[in-house]
């Protein structure tokens, strides 16, 4: 047929989960929890649908919640965002990405985005009928060179997209990156949208920059967040949007006619868990950095060489040591044959660096899990 994603086929995520299953292999692939969502969270969920919270929620999404966001925002970054016109409740980080392309980005028009990025991006971009410019990170701090970013920029660049902290790689970006960034676009009315799904997931003290801390930037970004990194439940699918005003109204326009609205029931029970719990959110980067801890330490008893991992639940492994097969013969190898499950880097490029030797292996995890991986890998 005359396909509209030329380039696309069934996700890496979807790929790799299949091949798991098909060969019994612990997996480490697609980014997801193996242990449980808080108690409170499952009895409040649990509860709101009791209490017959089962009808369609407000469009812009269950106003408690879109409260207790407001709240947590000011909390985290020192600046409040007004819940009713500027925080829209989406079906996952997913749909609010999708929903920010489509309300700005207008046939032909260009947007940048940083290599590696995450997979969903691109495809919007052209569903949109845009053009994704693909500028490269460092290659090995999968930093932002900044200045190849300015000579990407032409007068058709509608948005730049920006994910801290960073997958695949768990890269942040720094106080000197987001000075650079706001420099970058200032005089331009290129619109930021600022991925940052595991805002939450920061490790070693470091602060994570939120566009929504700075003024220069969150005047022309869509920050995006969501629930299933925080609380542990990926398959809720509940995310959202924060945006100026005029940006939610626009942004608002195609999420009521993509979803309307997101399963209410959950709605009920973040507010309730954000309110009552704020120590979830802030405990939860030393609850993964220990998890980072050991399985790095793990790691090096392995031919796999980790590569410093700021924040995320992704570790990136050198496996140069290891095998000379480009990426993905080596995951599929590592399936199928070791019997645990890595992501290719190269599904996240436009154009996968040339010998590059980098897997992605997930460690939000059990104890039990990382140790039966580690056993396999220790065969290498
Ligand atoms: N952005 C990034 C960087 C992600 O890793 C993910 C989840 N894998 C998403 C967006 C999508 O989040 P959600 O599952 O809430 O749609
Ligand atoms: N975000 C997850 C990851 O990076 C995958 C989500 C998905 O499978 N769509 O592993």
């Amino acid at each position: 047929p005359d396909t509209k994603l030329p380039k696309v086929g069934t996700t890496i995520f979807t790929v790799m989960s299949q091949l798991a299953i098909e060969h019994g292999a612990v997996n480490l692939g697609q980014g997801f929890p193996d242990f449980d969502v808080p108690a409170r969270l499952v009895d409040a969920l649990a509860r709101a649908m009791r209490e017959g919270r089962n009808q369609y929620s407000p469009m812009t999404g269950v106003p408690a919640l879109r409260q207790a966001i407001a709240e947590k925002t000011e909390r985290c970054y020192g600046w409040r965002p007004d819940a009713e016109s500027e925080i829209t409740v989406t079906s996952g980080a997913s749909e609010a990405i999708f929903d920010a392309v489509h309300a700005v980005v207008r046939p032909g028009d260009e947007v940048i985005v940083l290599d590696p990025c995450y997979d969903c991006y691109e495809p919007a971009i052209e569903l949109a009928g845009g053009v994704a410019v693909h500028v490269p990170l460092d290659p090995r701090t999968f930093a932002p060179d900044w200045d190849a970013v300015r000579r990407a920029i032409t007068p058709r660049t509608r948005m730049l997209m920006t994910n801290t902290p960073h997958n695949p790689s768990g890269a942040m970006l720094d106080e000197s990156d987001v000075r650079a960034l706001i420099d970058l676009l200032e005089g331009t009315d290129i619109y930021l949208l600022s991925d940052e799904v595991y805002e939450h997931i920061v490790f070693d003290g470091r602060r994570h920059e939120s566009a929504l801390r700075y003024a220069e930037l969150r005047e022309r970004a869509f920050v995006v967040s969501s629930f299933g990194k925080t609380y542990h439940c990926t398959g809720w699918k509940v995310g959202y949007c924060i945006a100026p005003p005029a940006l939610s109204a626009e942004f608002r326009k195609v999420h009521q006619y993509n979803t309307f609205c997101t399963f209410t029931p959950a709605q009920f029970a973040f507010a309730e868990m954000i309110e009552a719990e704020p120590e979830h959110y802030e405990q939860l980067g030393a609850f993964y950095e220990t998890k980072r801890d050991r399985f790095r330490e793990q790691l090096l008893t392995t031919k796999l060489q980790p590569l410093p991992v700021p924040g995320g639940y992704f570790q990136l492994v050198d496996y140069s040591a290891v095998s000379d097969l480009d990426d993905a013969a080596f995951c599929r190898w590592l399936t199928t044959e070791k019997g645990v499950v890595a992501i290719p880097l190269s599904p996240f490029y436009g154009t996968p660096p040339v010998g590059q030797r980098l897997a992605r292996l997930c460690f939000a995890k059990n104890e039990a899990t990382l140790d039966a991986a580690i056993e396999r890998l220790r065969m290498l």
